[in-house]
């Protein structure tokens, strides 16, 4: 197998593992373990051909770096912590939300982030 769809493949399943969005960096310790001497510009070369394949998606945050999930989930939304800065899925969506637009606006797409504190971060207030 060519070399970079072997690290392509296990990227891929990293991410498909994960139970929330991961940075470069998070992925590339991840993703070590199957494909020895990996190293982070190949980690961003193949997340660049999954996306182009549309096997992952971007989760942005502003103010956060980039973070990369399966697009396999299909639409969600995410959960910010502003103590331990982790992001957590939200599996469900608000279905009326395309009400909120002005009359004879359609509404195509939205983004939703939740802020706030996860559990273990509010036990430690
Ligand atoms: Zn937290
Ligand atoms: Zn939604």
């Amino acid at each position: 197998m060519e070399r970079i769809t072997q690290q392509k493949l296990a990227i891929a399943a990293v991410l498909e593992a994960a139970e929330s969005p991961l940075t470069p960096p998070e992925i590339l310790s991840r993703a070590a373990k199957a494909v020895p001497h990996l190293g982070v510009a190949t980690v961003y070369r193949a997340l660049r051909a999954l996306r182009k394949d549309r096997k992952i998606v971007i989760v942005e945050i502003p103010g956060e770096p980039p973070r990369y999930e399966t697009a396999a989930r299909g639409h969600h939304h995410h959960f910010f912590c502003n103590g331990c800065r982790k992001v957590f899925e939200v599996p469900d969506c608000a279905a009326q939300l395309a009400e909120l637009a002005p009359p004879n606006f359609q509404v195509l797409d939205h983004e939703i982030i939740l802020y706030g504190k996860c559990p273990e971060c509010q036990e430690e207030q």
